[in-house]
Protein backbone atom coordinates (compact mmCIF):
# COMPACT_ATOMS: atom_id res chain seq x y z
CA UNK A 1 0.00 0.00 0.00
CA UNK A 2 0.87 3.35 -0.35
CA UNK A 3 0.91 4.94 2.59
CA UNK A 4 2.53 8.16 1.93
CA UNK A 5 -0.52 9.19 -0.81
CA UNK A 6 -3.02 7.85 1.38
CA UNK A 7 -5.33 10.56 2.84
CA UNK A 8 -7.09 9.25 5.86
CA UNK A 9 -11.15 9.13 5.54
CA UNK A 10 -13.20 11.66 6.79
CA UNK A 11 -15.51 10.42 9.02
CA UNK A 12 -18.87 12.42 9.83
CA UNK A 13 -22.44 12.55 11.05
CA UNK A 14 -25.69 13.97 11.14
CA UNK A 15 -27.01 15.57 14.28
CA UNK A 16 -28.51 12.71 15.70
CA UNK A 17 -25.92 9.81 14.69
CA UNK A 18 -28.63 8.00 12.78
CA UNK A 19 -26.63 8.82 9.42
CA UNK A 20 -22.87 8.64 9.14
CA UNK A 21 -20.60 9.12 6.17
CA UNK A 22 -16.97 8.32 5.20
CA UNK A 23 -15.31 10.16 2.28
CA UNK A 24 -12.15 9.59 0.77
CA UNK A 25 -9.35 12.01 2.15
CA UNK A 26 -8.77 13.72 -1.19
CA UNK A 27 -12.32 14.94 -1.42
CA UNK A 28 -12.28 18.65 -3.30
CA UNK A 29 -13.71 21.56 -1.42
CA UNK A 30 -14.57 23.05 0.82
CA UNK A 31 -16.82 24.57 -2.06
CA UNK A 32 -19.68 27.42 -1.17
CA UNK A 33 -22.52 27.24 -2.75
CA UNK A 34 -24.39 30.74 -2.29
CA UNK A 35 -27.71 29.73 -4.86
CA UNK A 36 -31.01 30.43 -4.02
CA UNK A 37 -31.93 27.04 -4.07
CA UNK A 38 -28.71 26.22 -1.17
CA UNK A 39 -30.33 29.43 1.05
CA UNK A 40 -33.71 28.17 1.44
CA UNK A 41 -32.32 24.56 1.86
CA UNK A 42 -29.27 25.19 4.34
CA UNK A 43 -30.63 28.37 5.81
CA UNK A 44 -27.36 30.18 3.97
CA UNK A 45 -24.32 29.12 1.51
CA UNK A 46 -23.98 25.52 1.66
CA UNK A 47 -20.53 24.31 2.53
CA UNK A 48 -19.93 21.08 0.69
CA UNK A 49 -16.95 18.75 0.01
CA UNK A 50 -16.83 17.23 -3.46
CA UNK A 51 -15.84 13.46 -4.50
CA UNK A 52 -16.91 10.49 -6.66
CA UNK A 53 -20.72 9.35 -5.27
CA UNK A 54 -19.08 5.81 -5.51
CA UNK A 55 -16.22 6.69 -3.33
CA UNK A 56 -18.95 7.63 -0.77
CA UNK A 57 -19.99 5.43 2.24
CA UNK A 58 -23.33 6.26 4.35
CA UNK A 59 -24.34 4.09 7.21
CA UNK A 60 -28.11 4.33 8.31
CA UNK A 61 -28.70 5.16 4.82
CA UNK A 62 -32.25 3.80 5.49
CA UNK A 63 -32.22 7.02 7.42
CA UNK A 64 -31.76 9.58 4.56
CA UNK A 65 -34.80 11.04 2.66
CA UNK A 66 -33.95 12.19 -0.92
CA UNK A 67 -35.73 15.18 -2.49
CA UNK A 68 -35.93 16.45 -5.77
CA UNK A 69 -34.95 19.75 -5.34
CA UNK A 70 -34.70 20.56 -8.82
CA UNK A 71 -35.05 18.83 -12.15
CA UNK A 72 -31.37 17.72 -12.19
CA UNK A 73 -30.49 17.27 -8.67
CA UNK A 74 -31.45 15.38 -5.40
CA UNK A 75 -30.83 16.52 -1.42
CA UNK A 76 -30.65 14.23 1.02
CA UNK A 77 -31.31 14.91 4.65
CA UNK A 78 -31.86 12.95 8.01
CA UNK A 79 -35.15 11.72 8.53
CA UNK A 80 -34.93 11.97 12.30
CA UNK A 81 -32.72 14.74 12.44
CA UNK A 82 -33.51 17.08 9.79
CA UNK A 83 -29.58 17.72 9.13
CA UNK A 84 -28.78 18.54 5.19
CA UNK A 85 -26.25 15.93 4.32
CA UNK A 86 -25.72 15.91 0.40
CA UNK A 87 -26.51 17.08 -3.24
CA UNK A 88 -25.97 14.88 -5.76
CA UNK A 89 -26.78 15.46 -9.29
CA UNK A 90 -29.71 12.72 -10.51
CA UNK A 91 -27.42 11.41 -13.54
CA UNK A 92 -23.99 11.90 -13.01
CA UNK A 93 -21.00 10.51 -10.84
CA UNK A 94 -20.13 12.87 -8.30
CA UNK A 95 -22.01 14.05 -4.42
CA UNK A 96 -21.14 17.06 -2.68
CA UNK A 97 -21.17 16.39 1.07
CA UNK A 98 -22.12 18.91 3.59
CA UNK A 99 -19.05 20.15 5.00
CA UNK A 100 -20.88 20.41 8.43
CA UNK A 101 -21.01 16.56 9.25
CA UNK A 102 -17.39 16.57 10.01
CA UNK A 103 -15.63 17.56 13.16
CA UNK A 104 -14.89 21.31 13.38
CA UNK A 105 -11.07 20.15 13.36
CA UNK A 106 -11.69 19.73 9.67
CA UNK A 107 -8.06 21.27 7.83
CA UNK A 108 -9.73 22.47 5.33
CA UNK A 109 -10.74 26.01 4.33
CA UNK A 110 -12.96 27.73 1.57
CA UNK A 111 -10.82 27.20 -1.65
CA UNK A 112 -14.18 28.00 -4.02
CA UNK A 113 -17.66 30.01 -4.27
CA UNK A 114 -20.07 29.64 -6.81
CA UNK A 115 -23.08 30.87 -7.73
CA UNK A 116 -22.05 34.07 -5.91
CA UNK A 117 -24.46 36.22 -8.49
CA UNK A 118 -27.50 34.54 -6.20
CA UNK A 119 -25.81 35.48 -2.97
CA UNK A 120 -28.16 37.42 -0.50
CA UNK A 121 -26.53 40.82 0.35
CA UNK A 122 -25.98 39.96 4.15
CA UNK A 123 -23.61 38.34 4.44
CA UNK A 124 -20.14 38.35 2.30
CA UNK A 125 -18.75 35.17 0.69
CA UNK A 126 -15.79 33.46 2.44
CA UNK A 127 -12.58 34.86 1.09
CA UNK A 128 -10.29 32.34 -1.19
CA UNK A 129 -6.61 31.99 -1.63
CA UNK A 130 -4.20 34.08 0.24
CA UNK A 131 -4.72 37.35 1.33
CA UNK A 132 -3.47 40.70 -0.97
CA UNK A 133 -1.74 43.70 0.58
CA UNK A 134 -4.16 45.59 -0.98
CA UNK A 135 -7.14 43.26 1.23
CA UNK A 136 -5.11 43.77 3.81
CA UNK A 137 -4.99 47.28 3.95
CA UNK A 138 -8.51 47.65 3.48
CA UNK A 139 -9.28 44.91 6.22
CA UNK A 140 -7.08 47.09 9.06
CA UNK A 141 -8.75 49.84 7.83
CA UNK A 142 -11.80 48.69 7.90
CA UNK A 143 -11.63 47.18 11.29
CA UNK A 144 -8.67 48.70 13.29
CA UNK A 145 -8.31 46.06 16.40
CA UNK A 146 -7.98 48.25 19.38
CA UNK A 147 -6.25 47.08 22.66
CA UNK A 148 -6.28 48.06 26.10
CA UNK A 149 -2.04 49.45 25.63
CA UNK A 150 -1.96 49.02 21.75
CA UNK A 151 -3.85 49.91 18.48
CA UNK A 152 -2.91 47.68 15.60
CA UNK A 153 -3.36 49.25 11.89
CA UNK A 154 -1.20 48.68 9.08
CA UNK A 155 2.45 50.06 7.14
CA UNK A 156 3.93 50.37 4.28
CA UNK A 157 7.88 51.39 3.54
CA UNK A 158 8.71 53.21 0.04
CA UNK A 159 12.78 53.55 -0.21
CA UNK A 160 14.27 54.67 -2.93
CA UNK A 161 17.67 52.75 -2.63
CA UNK A 162 20.06 55.74 -1.29
CA UNK A 163 22.67 53.43 1.00
CA UNK A 164 23.95 57.05 2.70
CA UNK A 165 23.19 57.45 6.13
CA UNK A 166 20.49 59.69 7.13
CA UNK A 167 21.59 62.71 9.07
CA UNK A 168 17.80 64.32 9.45
CA UNK A 169 14.32 62.23 10.76
CA UNK A 170 10.94 63.23 10.43
CA UNK A 171 8.40 62.16 12.66
CA UNK A 172 5.12 62.58 11.92
CA UNK A 173 1.73 61.68 13.23
CA UNK A 174 -1.89 63.10 12.46
CA UNK A 175 -5.09 62.26 13.08
CA UNK A 176 -8.69 62.34 10.65
CA UNK A 177 -11.60 62.82 12.15
CA UNK A 178 -13.10 60.48 10.05
CA UNK A 179 -13.33 57.85 7.75
CA UNK A 180 -13.14 60.28 4.99
CA UNK A 181 -10.86 62.41 6.09
CA UNK A 182 -8.36 59.16 6.26
CA UNK A 183 -8.82 58.43 2.78
CA UNK A 184 -8.27 62.25 2.22
CA UNK A 185 -5.10 61.95 3.98
CA UNK A 186 -4.37 58.82 2.54
CA UNK A 187 -4.09 60.62 -0.94
CA UNK A 188 -2.05 63.49 -0.11
CA UNK A 189 0.40 60.54 1.58
CA UNK A 190 0.48 59.09 -1.76
CA UNK A 191 1.34 62.21 -4.15
CA UNK A 192 3.86 63.00 -1.16
CA UNK A 193 5.76 60.00 -1.77
CA UNK A 194 5.99 60.41 -5.53
CA UNK A 195 7.65 63.61 -4.84
CA UNK A 196 10.26 62.19 -2.03
CA UNK A 197 11.23 59.41 -4.41
CA UNK A 198 12.00 61.94 -7.11
CA UNK A 199 14.51 63.74 -4.46
CA UNK A 200 17.86 62.12 -4.82
CA UNK A 201 18.40 62.51 -0.45
CA UNK A 202 15.44 61.08 0.33
CA UNK A 203 16.41 57.19 2.09
CA UNK A 204 13.27 55.93 3.07
CA UNK A 205 9.41 56.47 4.44
CA UNK A 206 7.61 54.02 7.05
CA UNK A 207 4.34 55.15 6.88
CA UNK A 208 1.08 53.66 8.16
CA UNK A 209 -2.31 53.87 9.88
CA UNK A 210 -3.08 52.74 13.04
CA UNK A 211 -7.42 53.46 13.15
CA UNK A 212 -7.58 57.04 12.72
CA UNK A 213 -4.72 57.91 13.60
CA UNK A 214 -1.44 58.37 10.36
CA UNK A 215 2.43 58.80 11.52
CA UNK A 216 5.57 58.87 8.87
CA UNK A 217 9.02 58.18 9.62
CA UNK A 218 11.02 59.55 6.88
CA UNK A 219 14.81 59.60 6.65
CA UNK A 220 16.84 62.15 4.29
CA UNK A 221 20.62 62.61 3.78
CA UNK A 222 20.28 66.37 4.48
CA UNK A 223 18.04 68.68 5.65
CA UNK A 224 17.75 70.57 2.12
CA UNK A 225 16.38 67.30 0.06
CA UNK A 226 13.77 67.36 2.62
CA UNK A 227 13.33 70.84 2.36
CA UNK A 228 12.88 70.36 -1.29
CA UNK A 229 10.49 67.54 -1.56
CA UNK A 230 8.10 69.20 1.05
CA UNK A 231 7.99 72.23 -1.48
CA UNK A 232 5.81 70.45 -3.60
CA UNK A 233 2.62 68.52 -3.21
CA UNK A 234 3.31 68.79 0.77
CA UNK A 235 3.14 72.26 0.49
CA UNK A 236 -0.21 71.92 -0.64
CA UNK A 237 -1.40 69.33 1.94
CA UNK A 238 -0.30 72.05 4.30
CA UNK A 239 -2.34 74.93 2.92
CA UNK A 240 -5.63 72.59 2.82
CA UNK A 241 -4.70 71.88 6.73
CA UNK A 242 -4.35 75.69 7.87
CA UNK A 243 -6.99 76.66 5.18
CA UNK A 244 -9.23 74.38 5.67
CA UNK A 245 -11.30 72.10 8.18
CA UNK A 246 -9.18 69.09 7.66
CA UNK A 247 -7.76 66.58 9.82
CA UNK A 248 -8.51 66.62 13.89
CA UNK A 249 -4.58 66.78 15.45
CA UNK A 250 -1.45 67.21 13.59
CA UNK A 251 2.13 66.84 14.84
CA UNK A 252 5.62 67.27 12.66
CA UNK A 253 9.06 67.45 13.89
CA UNK A 254 12.34 67.14 12.22
CA UNK A 255 15.41 65.14 14.05
CA UNK A 256 19.13 65.00 14.30
CA UNK A 257 21.25 62.15 15.21
CA UNK A 258 22.71 61.54 18.59
CA UNK A 259 24.18 58.67 17.70
CA UNK A 260 24.46 56.25 14.50
CA UNK A 261 25.54 53.09 14.73
CA UNK A 262 27.24 50.58 12.99
CA UNK A 263 25.21 48.15 10.03
CA UNK A 264 25.43 44.69 10.35
CA UNK A 265 25.09 41.80 8.00
CA UNK A 266 24.94 38.26 8.63
CA UNK A 267 27.27 36.02 6.62
CA UNK A 268 24.98 33.55 5.06
CA UNK A 269 27.88 31.03 4.74
CA UNK A 270 29.68 31.13 8.10
CA UNK A 271 27.09 32.88 10.14
CA UNK A 272 29.73 35.86 11.65
CA UNK A 273 27.43 38.86 12.21
CA UNK A 274 29.45 41.64 9.60
CA UNK A 275 30.00 45.06 10.50
CA UNK A 276 29.03 46.48 6.62
CA UNK A 277 29.11 50.17 7.64
CA UNK A 278 32.11 50.67 5.05
CA UNK A 279 29.87 48.40 2.13
CA UNK A 280 32.47 45.77 1.80
CA UNK A 281 31.16 43.21 0.29
CA UNK A 282 33.20 40.00 1.13
CA UNK A 283 33.00 38.75 4.82
CA UNK A 284 36.17 39.04 7.12
CA UNK A 285 35.72 36.05 8.71
CA UNK A 286 35.19 33.57 5.52
CA UNK A 287 35.53 36.07 2.21
CA UNK A 288 32.01 34.62 0.86
CA UNK A 289 29.85 37.34 -0.36
CA UNK A 290 27.93 38.76 1.70
CA UNK A 291 23.93 40.12 0.90
CA UNK A 292 23.75 43.03 -0.19
CA UNK A 293 23.71 45.89 2.82
CA UNK A 294 20.39 47.20 3.65
CA UNK A 295 19.57 51.12 3.18
CA UNK A 296 20.04 52.44 6.84
CA UNK A 297 16.62 53.35 7.24
ZN1 LIG B 1 -29.89 12.56 12.06
ZN1 LIG C 1 -26.45 25.84 -4.29
ZN1 LIG D 1 31.48 34.51 6.53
Amino acid sequence: MGESVTTAALVGACHCGAVGVHMPGESAGVVACHCADCQKLHGNFFAMLVADRAAVRWTGEEHIEWYRSSPANERGFCRRCGSRLAKRPVEGAKIMVSAGLFDASLERRVVKNVWTEQKPRWYDAPRVGPISPEEFVALALAEPIRGPTADYGYAMRAASGNPRPPSVIALTWITAADAGERERIRAHSRANVKDFVDEPGFISIVTGFTGLRGFTVTAWEDEDSMKRALGKHHATAMRELFGERFVASVWTSVWSATRVNRLWVRCTACGSLEDVSDDHRNCAKCSAALPPRPAYW
